[in-house]
């Protein structure tokens, strides 16, 4: 029988459960509390600039593929995507790691760090993606519902990765710490610190090296653009400017939704905001889990966000650019263990206007720029321009340019505008952590425990943060309500 489903947010892993659950018959009403869709990565546009608000490493292009595969389509039939080359460059005080689109090439570039270190990193990248093969086509599928998902024969020889961490593994084959940090920097997009990662997390050193970077054409904003025709075809009716406020219960089993003062009956539930935030629009007792479960978790870090139209283009950068040139663990320290602003942050600064000329006027640059900070810090005006400086002074002295007098406009995005444009807990900028004690299983639940027909999805629960992930995590909450007796 077929039911009236609520999808709540539209980023990617409501997106995605909306098509897999319209695809299934169901009549399915989507509402985002924004005035626009995407979610985190939604698309800001100013002054002829196109700017991807959150996400723009596209990786796993294999997952992208499959879920369009799914509906019987290819991301072919709405987007172009290239692949990068360089992928991304690492800079360092005294030098430019330029990390290419094969790992033949990167394999050079690594002997030229470390003679000698090109078979250990061939190596690594043959069982990464051994891992990846085993992660991708089992492990992640699974809801986390027990821990007996994770044993499967490929897995139960692999236990000690579950125990041994990306730190153990990367420093066991490589000395330089350059080498190493381009290692563990993968990881960081599950949101822990590499010592603090299961071992058996280096497929993402496959995804990296071994499936490379990818560009849709237009941004990763493209990507949604795609969904929303695929999820509008399959008659999913999408509102924007429509906050939930209220989880509404009957005799334990979801009843209704109240949004914009309107309440709305349905079936079921798929709720793709912040998981912590759709326990708050629950009575109280209908919560699965306490204030101090929530703190007591480690969340991915936030971040603090600089989108810059520059008036001309630069030389030397790339796409995608690491600014490695300040201590990685010390950064990591300050954001996982102090909870403190960095003294001297890392930064991510993405040029995409270098390879697509749709994304700046022409003869211009658009620029993002990236710094991870702690979820739940002070963010004040004074502190975003402080280190708006910080990051300026570092990328002019390091690639010998002027960008300072060549901004037409700058806007920022912290904490504060985390918590208010998204609901997210203490402002995170991508979920919680994949860490051993947050995995799988151990992490918040796809299924409430507590109310009947209330489904949750995206990064705060399984399998974890990242666009691919959110696109999967929708397909399990949308295959366990499949499984239900309707
Ligand atoms: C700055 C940044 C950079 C990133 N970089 C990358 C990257 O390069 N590659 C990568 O793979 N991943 C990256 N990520 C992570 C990735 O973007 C996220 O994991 C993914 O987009 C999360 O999707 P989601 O569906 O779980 O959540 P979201 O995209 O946050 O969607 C949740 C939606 O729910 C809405 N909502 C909240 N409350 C309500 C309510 N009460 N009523 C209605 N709607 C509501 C929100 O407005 C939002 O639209 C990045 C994230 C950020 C923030």
């Amino acid at each position: 029988m077929h039911k009236k489903i609520a999808v709540i947010g539209s980023g990617f892993s409501s997106l995605s459960a909306a098509c897999y659950l319209a695809k299934a018959g169901h009549d399915v009403y989507l509402f985002e509390k924004n005035d626009t869709l995407g979610g985190r990565a939604r698309q800001l546009k100013r002054e002829g600039f196109t700017f991807d608000m959150g996400p723009s490493w596209y990786w796993m292009p294999d997952i992208f593929e499959k879920f369009f595969n799914d509906f019987d389509k290819k991301v072919s039939d709405y987007y172009t995507l290239e692949k990068l080359n360089p992928a991304y460059k690492v800079w360092f005080s005294d030098d430019i790691i330029t990390i290419g689109d094969t790992l033949d090439k990167i394999a050079l570039e690594f002997e030229r760090i470390e003679p000698g270190s090109s078979p250990a990193l061939k190596k690594f990248i043959t069982k990464a993606g051994v891992n990846y093969d085993i992660a991708i086509n089992d492990v992640v599928n699974k809801p986390g519902l027990s821990p007996f998902e994770l044993v499967t024969p490929e897995t139960a020889v692999r236990v000690n990765q579950f125990f041994k961490t990306i730190s153990d593994d990367v420093r066991k084959a490589f000395k330089n710490e350059k080498l190493v940090s381009i290692l563990e920097f993968p990881v960081l997009f599950l949101g822990a610190k590499p010592n603090k990662t299961p071992a058996f997390y280096r497929f993402m050193n496959y995804a990296d090296f071994g499936l490379g970077t990818w560009h849709p054409k237009g941004g990763m904003h493209q990507v949604i653009q795609g969904m929303i025709t695929l999820a509008k075809s399959l008659g999913v009716r999408m509102t924007t400017n429509a906050a939930i406020s209220k989880i509404n219960v009957n005799n334990n089993t979801v009843s209704s939704i109240t949004v914009n003062k309107k309440e709305i009956y349905t079936d079921y539930i798929v709720s793709g905001a912040d998981y912590h935030h759709t326990e708050t629009l629950l009575d109280a007792h209908y919560r699965q889990y306490s204030a101090s479960y929530w703190d007591s978790r480690v969340f991915a870090p936030s971040s603090l966000l600089f989108y810059v139209g520059f008036d001309k283009k630069f030389e030397k950068v790339a796409h995608h650019n690491l600014f490695f040139d300040t201590d990685f663990d010390e950064h990591a320290r300050t954001i996982y263990d102090d909870l403190a602003w960095p003294e001297e942050p890392l930064f991510y600064a993405n040029f995409p206007s270098v390879n697509d000329n749709t994304m700046a006027p022409e003869g211009k640059e658009n620029g993002f720029f990236l710094i991870p900070i702690a979820p739940g810090v002070e963010d004040t005006e004074a502190l975003r321009s402080q280190y708006f400086d910080i990051i300026m002074e570092r990328l002019e002295r390091l690639s010998g340019q002027d960008f300072r007098n060549h901004i037409l406009f700058k806007q920022s995005f912290c904490v504060k505008d985390f918590i208010s444009e998204y609901n997210s807990f203490k402002g995170n900028a991508y979920g919680m952590a994949n860490t051993l004690k947050q995995t799988a299983f151990l992490r918040p639940n796809l299924r409430s425990k507590k109310v009947k027909n209330l489904y949750f999805t995206g990064q705060l629960t399984v399998p974890g943060p990242g666009v691919p992930p959110a696109l999967i995590s929708g397909k399990l909450a949308a295959n366990l309500i499949a499984k239900t007796k309707i």
